[in-house]
């Protein structure tokens, strides 16, 4: 595996995540590690591909909201293949709008997944991808995290700040996670979505990430995307697009060229573009 690609897919047993980790296994020159919090599932997945004459993928677990897992997946990688050239950070939970959760209680679960465990893991992630000679990461976000969900210009304004920190965004998402539960995030302009502040709170985290890699000199390049919506578990099968066409703008991010010969890096992309947030 030395002269392969070794690119890491979270939540790759079904979905957008499945179709991503395919799309991998299938690149020349690409060792795909598809994972999954299940073991069955993902191995079911991994035994699938080679079934359809894919060779290129190997399986693991990985919960990224369990820390044993984390610390077991990052350090079995390091042993293997000393570094990470691709991760997707795809893993990702949305409430049903027919889940009987009380809106205040679905705060905490879904940042914690969708921002919280995943900006967790991809720091656990990130020296092991900066030891790569063109490490990149992908976050899978989703237009419901559009910048225009947020109520109030100083909102905007605060995630938007060009010197926002990892520290300061993740108490600002705290605190959103805080006022949903007391019942005062209306009027404090918030918006009435967890799911979309989940994602938000992710394509502000990949700017400010790939700003710190690109002041410390790392060529690692790091982007969010939508991937449209699509026919999936999370969406009752009610989106327009395959799995597949969802893997595609998230595959082409594993793709991007180095800064240096014109690739981007802390920019959200839709339908394999540069898009407005
Ligand atoms: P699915 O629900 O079909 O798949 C989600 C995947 O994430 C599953 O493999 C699930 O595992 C996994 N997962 C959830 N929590 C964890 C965890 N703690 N650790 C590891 N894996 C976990 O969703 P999609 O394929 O539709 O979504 C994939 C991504 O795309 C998500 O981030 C989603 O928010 C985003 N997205 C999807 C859109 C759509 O239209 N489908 C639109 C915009 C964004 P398990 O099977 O064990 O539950």
């Amino acid at each position: 595996a030395s002269g392969m690609r070794i690119s890491v897919v979270t939540g790759a047993n079904k979905g957008i995540g499945l179709a991503i980790a395919k799309k991998l296994a299938g690149a020349p020159g690409h060792l795909c590690v598809l994972t999954s919090r299940t073991p069955a599932l993902g191995q079911k997945a991994v035994d699938d591909l080679k079934e359809e004459g894919l060779e290129s993928v190997v399986y693991k677990q990985l919960d990224i909201g369990d820390p044993a897992s984390v610390e077991r997946f990052a350090s079995e990688l390091e042993q293997e293949f000393g570094r990470c050239d691709v991760l997707v950070n795809n893993a990702g939970i949305a409430f049903k709008g027919s889940d009987p959760t009380p809106f205040k209680d679905q705060a905490e679960p879904t940042l914690k997944t969708n921002f919280f465990d995943t900006a967790a893991f991809t720091e656990k992630m990130l020296p092991l991808v900066r030891k790569s000679d063109a490490g990149r990461v992908v976050n899978v976000a989703s237009m419901a995290g559009h910048l225009s969900i947020l109520g109030s210009q100083d909102r905007r304004n605060a995630f938007t700040n060009p010197a926002l920190t990892k520290e300061r965004l993740s108490a600002m998402m705290a605190q959103f996670v805080g006022d949903v539960k007391a019942g005062r995030h209306q009027g404090g302009g918030w918006p009435n979505t967890c799911y979309g502040m989940s994602k938000l709170g992710v394509i502000a985290y990949t700017k400010v990430a790939a700003r710190v890699e690109r002041e410390a000199g790392s060529t690692v390049t790091i982007n969010a995307c939508c991937p449209g919506y699509c026919d999936t578990d999370m969406t009752s099968h009610r989106g327009t697009l395959t799995p597949e066409e969802g893997a595609r703008t998230p595959f082409m991010l594993t793709q991007m060229k180095s800064v240096d010969e014109g690739g981007l890096t802390g920019e959200f992309f839709r339908k394999e573009a540069l898009a407005e947030w």
